[in-house]
């Protein structure tokens, strides 16, 4: 592989801000980072884009309380988002217009076989994340109006994209590719690509911190349980299997998706129940997994309804955590041999009874969770197993725009220490 330059850095030397932009469809969320110390100078979001109910929410965090500011009306579309957006950066004395601004990073969902790594955005590599549509419908586009929106308003920051793909590209091809026809799959660029990579590397790595060794040294199984959720091994700081597969519906149980079923379901609800194939897409992605079991998605009130002795909500936990169980049993298999389980995300840093629950009964795996050290609540990096366990178990609370900041940074910074150019990501594949 080869990488091409073509966009000469254009940061100035003293800039050392970084603007984060995760670009939904309805939604933006950013944050403005200062790279000198890695400290966050804002945060924020807008939501419900496009609505009459549109809300930004923004926080400065430079003074010492930080007291969040609300804006509510119609925010027309991503561009004007962005604007607002930046109007409060100003307000609080950290305008987009500012020398100090490095470079833009952008979450970008489906970066496909060639993005390994993250990439200086040109009209070539947009052209590219353009052409991965097909497989990542919802995604996609929405991470593509951003990037535009961005590239308006600074036409002269490198915009960086950083994928949620790239982390897992090092998976063999016996774990990525499907058992099926292999020129079907080829033709349609049907492979288990995987998700979340962003909070897989960073949650791996400090896992390793956490362990005291470096990356390189350890195998670590990641249950990355937020509303969606999704697990992965890791071996020697490199990905070789995770749950998430074309699409982010494959694996564990989530909030609203099934996760694994078996394929011909589908072509019986399509043949007998009669449904389209996007009233099937819409039960899977947005109807399924706890909601569907249980009909709420949000773990803490399925816990709740669990003490009130609900069964539906019981029936919906345990099928979760069966799934979990699966997952860490076949990772152990897959790794041969495990130094941690780490949980993160939402469910993962803040749920023990999801823990307790998937962890209970692997004793024949080393992985024992101590009760006390469980229920201790923190926002940092914590071990929660006995210091006897064979394994680790811990918790890792996840931070994806600061491994997109870092990413972005590192990025610009060593093209600017070569004092010339920046690379744009793999030529071939
Ligand atoms: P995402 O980024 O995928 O939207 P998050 O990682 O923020 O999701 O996780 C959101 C989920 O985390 C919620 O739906 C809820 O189930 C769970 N969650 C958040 N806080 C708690 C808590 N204190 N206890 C249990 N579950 C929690």
């Amino acid at each position: 592989m080869t990488t091409t330059p073509t966009k000469k850095g254009s940061a100035a030397v003293q800039a050392r801000r970084v603007l984060v932009l995760n670009s939904g469809s309805s939604s933006v969320k950013y944050q403005l980072l200062d790279m000198n110390d890695r400290s966050r100078l804002a945060i924020g979001l807008v939501e419900r884009i496009g609505e009459t109910t549109s809300r930004l929410l923004h926080t400065p965090l430079t003074g010492g309380d930080a007291e969040t500011r609300e804006r509510t009306g119609r925010i027309a579309d991503h561009a004007a988002a962005l604007k607002a957006a930046a109007e409060e950066l100003a307000a609080d004395g950290l305008g987009l217009d500012s020398p100090e601004l490095a470079a833009i990073g952008h979450r970008v969902v489906h970066g496909g076989l060639r993005f390994t790594e993250p990439t200086v955005v040109t009209d070539e590599v947009l052209k590219e994340i353009e052409r991965l549509v097909p497989v990542a419908p919802l995604h996609n586009p929405a991470n593509i109006t951003g990037i535009r929106t961005a590239q308006a308003m600074r036409p002269d920051l490198p915009q960086v994209a950083v994928f949620d793909t790239a982390f897992h590209t090092t998976m063999p091809e016996y774990a990525a590719r499907y058992a099926i026809d292999v020129e079907t799959a080829d033709a349609h660029r049907i492979r288990r690509y995987g998700f979340h990579g962003t909070s897989h590397a960073y949650v791996s790595r400090k896992a390793a911190e956490l362990l005291g060794r470096a990356p390189e040294e350890v195998n670590v199984i990641v249950l990355h349980l937020g509303n969606g959720a999704s697990a992965s091994a890791v071996a020697g700081g490199r990905c070789v299997e995770t749950s998430m597969g074309l699409t982010p519906l494959e694996g564990l149980v989530m909030g609203t998706r099934s996760g694994d079923i078996d394929p011909a379901v589908t072509f019986h609800l399509k043949r007998v129940a009669g449904m389209s194939t996007d009233e099937i897409d819409v039960l899977l992605n947005n109807k399924s997994g706890l909601v569907g079991l249980c009909g709420d998605n949000d773990m803490r009130e399925i816990r709740r309804r669990i003490d009130e002795g609900d069964e539906r909500a019981a029936l919906a936990f345990d099928i979760y955590v069966h799934r979990l169980k699966k997952y860490i049993g076949a990772y152990s298999a897959v790794l041969g041999r495990v130094d941690a389980v780490v949980f993160t995300a939402g469910v993962g840093e803040n749920s023990a009874p999801v823990r307790e629950a998937a962890i209970a009964g692997l004793e024949e795996l080393g992985l024992v969770v101590d009760a006390g050290l469980n229920v201790v609540r923190s926002g940092e990096p914590r071990l929660i197993s006995p210091n006897y366990a064979r394994v680790a178990v811990a918790v890792v609370p996840t931070d994806e725009e600061l491994e997109i900041a870092d990413q972005t940074f590192a990025l610009v910074g060593r093209a600017e220490s070569d004092g010339q150019e920046m690379p744009v990501g793999q030529v071939d594949n």
